[in-house]
Order: C-alpha cells, then sequence, then structure tokens
C-alpha cells in the first residue's frame, strides 16, 4: 500500500527528456549541478543514449573551464561515444565556448548540443553570473535556446539535493532532473521529497559508473525498491 502511494507522487514527473530533432537547428541541451554529482558522467552516458539508440549526432560542449580534470573527463567520454567536443584553454569565458560551440554543432549539422557548465556551489555568485551569462548568450541565437535545462542530483546527498535544486532554480529555468548514483547503499527516498515538492520531471537515474549505466525513471519499480518489495 505504501508503495503504491509513493508511485502515485512519483508517477506524473516520470518524464522522458526530449531528444526530437529540430528544424531550426541543434536540440540545446544545458546540464547543471554541483561537482561530483556525477555531470560529466550523465552527460557521456546521455551522449551514448542517444546517438546509439537513437542515431542522432551529438555535439559536446565544455563549459566547466575551470577543472583541467573536467575538460580531460569530457573528452574521455566524447572519444567514447565517437561525438566531436568543443573545448577551449583553462580559465576561458563558459559562455562564449557555448555560443561558439552552438554555431560549430549547426553548420556540422548535430541533433543535440549537450553543455557541461561549471559546479562550484561554494561560490554562488560567480556561478550565478556565469551560468545566467551562458544562458544569456545562448538567447542570442535563438530565444527558446536552452531546449533543456538539467539538474543532476547525487542521491545519496539526502536532503541536500533540496538546497541544491533550489540554488539552481534561482539561477536557471530547471526543466528537469536527472538523479545519480541509485545503485550504491542509498536507496534515493529524496526522490519522493523532490517530486512532492517541485513537480519537475526525473528524466532519467543513474545506476553506475558505466556507459549504459542510465535508466529511464520507472516510478512504480522505484517505489517497490524503496519500500523493500
Ligand atoms: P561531476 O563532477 O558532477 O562531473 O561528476 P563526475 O561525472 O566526475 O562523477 C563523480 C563520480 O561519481 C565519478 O567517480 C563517477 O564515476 C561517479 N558516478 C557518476 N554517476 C554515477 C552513478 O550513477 N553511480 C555510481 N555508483 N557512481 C556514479
Amino acid at each position: 500500500a505504501l508503495a503504491d502511494k509513493i508511485a502515485d507522487i512519483l508517477r506524473p514527473v516520470a518524464k522522458p527528456l526530449d531528444t526530437s530533432s529540430l528544424e531550426s537547428g541543434p536540440r540545446v541541451i544545458l546540464v547543471c549541478g554541483v561537482n561530483g554529482v556525477g555531470k560529466t558522467t550523465t552527460i557521456g552516458k546521455l551522449a551514448h543514449q542517444i546517438h546509439v539508440e537513437e542515431g542522432k549526432k551529438i555535439v559536446m560542449a565544455a563549459g566547466d573551464t575551470f577543472r583541467a580534470a573536467a575538460l580531460e573527463q569530457l573528452q574521455i567520454w566524447a572519444d567514447r561515444v565517437g561525438c566531436s567536443l568543443v573545448k577551449k584553454e583553462l580559465g576561458s569565458d563558459a559562455a562564449a565556448v557555448a555560443y561558439e560551440t552552438y554555431v560549430q554543432a549547426k553548420e556540422e549539422g548535430a541533433d543535440i548540443l549537450l553543455i557541461d557548465t561549471a559546479g562550484r556551489l561554494h561560490n554562488k555568485t560567480n556561478l550565478m553570473d556565469e551560468l545566467e551569462k551562458i544562458i544569456r548568450v545562448l538567447k542570442k541565437h535563438d530565444e527558446t535556446i536552452p531546449h533543456s535545462t538539467l539538474l543532476v542530483l547525487d542521491s545519496t546527498t539526502g536532503q541536500n539535493a533540496h538546497s541544491q535544486l533550489e540554488s539552481f532554480k534561482e539561477i536557471a529555468n530547471i526543466t528537469g532532473l536527472i538523479v545519480t548514483k541509485l545503485d550504491g547503499s542509498a536507496k534515493g527516498g529524496v526522490v519522493v521529497s523532490l517530486a512532492d515538492a517541485f513537480k519537475l520531471p526525473i528524466h532519467a537515474v543513474g545506476v553506475g559508473e558505466e556507459i549504459e549505466d542510465l535508466q529511464p525513471f520507472d516510478p512504480d519499480e522505484f517505489a517497490k525498491s524503496l519500500v523493500g518489495l
């Protein structure tokens, strides 16, 4: 009975990410999240899924220009998926990277542009400024860009996920969530309170570190596993 009640809360938010192709140019998916939540990994998994399952052409933009490791990681994922990655030297303007990658992705005839962003929540003002600038600059191409703004949340952080979502919502129009690390000991109960409080779509869940470990969010299965059924 409890699993049924939980599934009732979760069903309305279980919605796949829209990856349909657009006439006007690449569909732009901006990916946000605090460092360590699994943002880069999720971009890699998403790119793989959209490329392999839907046969779409992907371009990635390395919008976290502050961490050398972030650039390297994203390059590894881009190589694995077999898609192009646009990156600039460390410390360059993330908004310029996003803007220019859109031009390149359009020229290349890409279907989907995935943009990584920096996740330094401890320095909220800078983060806010940078993310706002990325969005503002992208809108110079087209008012409807970004078409999706995803927030990646780590299920093992518990209630912290709420404050992260609150913070990012102040900066960007978050259109959906991806919840990671549901393969660990954490059962991800926070997903229920997130769904209840914010009603934002949960597009997918991360269930491991490998490229295939991104699954659609299944509210009934999730609710059952949460109560140990
Ligand atoms: P970022 O800083 O947000 O870009 O985070 P990363 O993508 O670098 O991931 C941080 C760590 O979490 C890495 O060790 C990943 O392998 C791991 N990770 C990401 N997603 C998952 C997941 O769904 N399950 C598990 N177990 N680990 C994950």
